[in-house]
């Protein structure tokens, strides 16, 4: 069905506007050309990938390079170019299963993939010229050419407008010569082509440039980077030494630069927020089959509670990075085409749609991020002693995962941009967050309803408590923009707070309307783990914003305000049901062991 403007919120708006469970997309929603798709990329996983991962880990950088290619002659690199440029042209959500699928066997594989398919190459496809377009992007969606992107440098990390790195334009006009330090570059070790970001004389803004590699041109490379996970991903600094680009290679305009890199970014956070989801559907795959088959004390692991809560929360968390991550997936894909219906090209439409959820992008990239994290550490701790060995899978898991939080923008600057974002957006008129903070504030001061409300249907007590919820941040981030102005951006305590419970709500109530979608259609039977599952996400969540929501009030407000902003925590976090945790977390263990995995999506 063709989605229409009014049917699709704005980024950041589902804070204040309700949204129905079917107006979500979800994993169940794929079509079946999405599922082939789906199932040729786990298929290459299985055969390329996963049944070679020692050769990953003993630093093999060319069997990366190898699968790079033979994933070239499969199409999967191509999969979000445009048909013009000899890629596939995709759908958003097409190109997420692909980045989802991907990564479960080995973070080299999907941070190479990553680099190429989406900082590499994107930034070309989303801000080239025509000419640019059609001589770099067809070799780069096949697979005979790989890119790398070069925005860091010693001195400019999370600060990445602050680089060096020069580009000065030739007597003749003709060509800029660019001089500086790259550091920490994926693919470095094989690509062909840098996006790199350099300074144009004192410009306030870095300019993005097409820089081909050729070694003869004053491109040399430092030794591989001794790296704790990813260890087949090349990454290596990157020296430009008076290296000549033509003029036409320069990206967009001069002192665009930024601008591209953050809108790459962009892209590159909620893929690889979907670059975490396989991983940690094939760590609990290989921790319950583990633990279906250690025996302690005479019986299986699996048997006890305490690995019960590990495997549920595990399986739970990945639950509602599905759901989540799809969600927002569609969003995307569907502003995508209403700006192309409405005569945008491609290109523009494609920023522009990814530009206007760059909070969920955001919010998505840390919420999962963290659960792989974890995952991985519950996974190793399932496999005992054994976790701790490079021979079993969890010990190269675990130190794989941990880059998430770090690339991309790390995970504070990610949190503080999401807040940032939504606080700019509500400034600028396009989330209405001033009238429901105002009314927030009004229901403060008024006496509460006792009426006992109707909650026999299924999730009427947890949606009732997530628009509560909802409430919470308005409190919040309403009386502190109130207090601090513009200058809450300097309190980033409090903004790491806020950022927590919008991630928070964010992930609940996806979780919570993709299975209230599936119930309505295939029965609250056949749903019935996953209903316990987005019971117990909701749960969870609820803990963390009253602990963020608490940690922010007394950090900033006092006597009255802080008294009467307390007790409103309480009530719009408080249940009338509270769900019983631990017979929820049993039933999904039960289900997620007797099935001997994760079969969720
Ligand atoms: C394996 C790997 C691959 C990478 N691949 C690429 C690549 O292909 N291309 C590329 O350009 N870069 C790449 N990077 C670089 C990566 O994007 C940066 O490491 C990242 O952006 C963080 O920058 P930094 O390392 O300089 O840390 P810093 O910016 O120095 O940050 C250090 C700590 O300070 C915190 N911090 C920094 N600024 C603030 C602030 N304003 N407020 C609060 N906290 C702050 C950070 O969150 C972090 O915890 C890669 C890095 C690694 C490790």
């Amino acid at each position: 069905m063709e989605a229409k403007e009014k049917d699709i919120l704005r980024g950041g708006q589902f804070l204040v506007k309700e949204t129905k469970c079917e107006d979500i997309f979800t994993l169940e929603d794929l079509s079946e050309e999405q599922k082939m798709m789906r199932d040729s990329t786990k298929e290459f996983v299985d055969r390329e990938l996963w049944a070679h991962w020692e050769r990953f880990e003993k630093k093999d950088y060319a069997y990366t390079e190898e699968c790079m290619r033979k994933a070239g002659e499969l199409g999967l690199l191509s999969v979000a170019v445009p048909e013009a440029y000899g890629g596939m042209g995709m759908g958003f959500v097409s190109t997420m299963l692909v980045c989802d699928y991907i990564s479960g066997a080995t973070g080299s594989f999907s941070t190479a993939f990553g680099a190429h398919t989406g900082i590499g190459t994107m930034p070309i496809t989303l801000y080239g010229t025509e000419e640019q377009k059609q001589k770099y992007v067809p070799k780069l969606a096949s697979g005979e050419w790989f890119g790398a992107y070069c925005l860091t440098e010693p001195g400019a990390g999370s600060d990445a407008n602050s680089g060096k790195t020069k580009a000065v334009l030739s007597d003749d006009g003709k060509y800029y010569s660019i001089s500086g330090q790259k550091m920490w570059i994926s693919n470095a070790g094989f690509c062909n082509m840098f996006i790199v970001f350099a300074r144009i004389e004192d410009d306030k803004n870095i300019t993005g440039f097409i820089v081909e590699n050729d070694p003869e041109n004053g491109i040399s490379l430092g030794d591989e980077e001794k790296k704790l996970g990813i260890h087949s991903s090349s990454t290596r600094q990157v020296f430009f030494s008076d290296t000549k680009v033509p003029v036409e290679n320069m990206l967009s305009e001069r002192g665009n630069g930024f601008k591209i890199a953050m809108n790459a970014l962009n892209i590159g956070r909620i893929k690889l927020a979907a670059a975490c989801l396989e991983a940690q559907r094939r760590v609990i795959n290989e921790a319950v089959k583990y633990a279906n088959e250690r025996i302690q004390f005479k019986t299986p692991i699996m048997n006890f509670g305490a690995i019960k809560a590990k495997v549920a929360n595990m399986a739970t968390n990945a639950y509602a990075g599905d759901s989540a991550c799809y969600r927002a997936a569609k969003n995307i894909e569907d502003r995508i085409a209403i700006r192309e219906a409405a005569g945008n090209s491609h290109q523009e439409a494609e920023l522009k749609g990814v530009e206007e959820y760059a909070i969920e992008c955001s919010i998505l990239k840390v919420a999962v991020s963290e659960d792989v994290q974890h995952t991985t550490d519950e996974g190793l701790q399932i496999f005992g002693g054994m976790g701790f060995s490079a021979e079993a899978p969890m010990e190269k898991a675990w130190r794989d995962a941990r880059i998430a939080r770090i690339y991309e923008g790390t995970n504070e600057i990610n949190r503080m941009l999401s807040v940032g974002m939504l606080i700019k957006k509500a400034m600028k008129g396009h989330v209405d967050l001033l009238g429901p903070a105002t009314a927030v504030g009004e229901e403060l001061m008024g006496i509460p309803s006792f009426d006992a409300p109707d909650f026999s249907q299924l999730f009427a007590e947890e949606k009732d408590l997530i628009a509560r919820l909802k409430k919470v941040l308005l409190m919040v981030a309403g009386s502190a923009v109130q207090k601090f102005g513009p200058e809450l951006e300097k309190h980033q305590q409090l903004m790491l707070a806020a950022a927590d419970i919008l991630i928070e709500i964010y992930m609940a109530e996806s979780t919570i309307l993709r299975t209230e979608k599936n119930a309505k259609r295939f029965g609250e039977e056949a749903q019935a783990t996953q209903i316990a599952m987005a019971k117990l996400y909701l749960y969870n969540a609820t803990e963390t914003i009253i602990q963020k929501g608490k940690e922010g009030i007394v950090s900033f407000a006092e006597g009255d305000e802080q008294r009467m902003m307390l007790m409103g925590l309480k009530r719009f976090t408080k249940y009338t049901n509270n769900p019983n945790v631990a017979a929820l977390r049993t039933q999904i263990a039960d289900k997620v062991a007797a099935d001997n995995g994760y079969t969720f999506d």
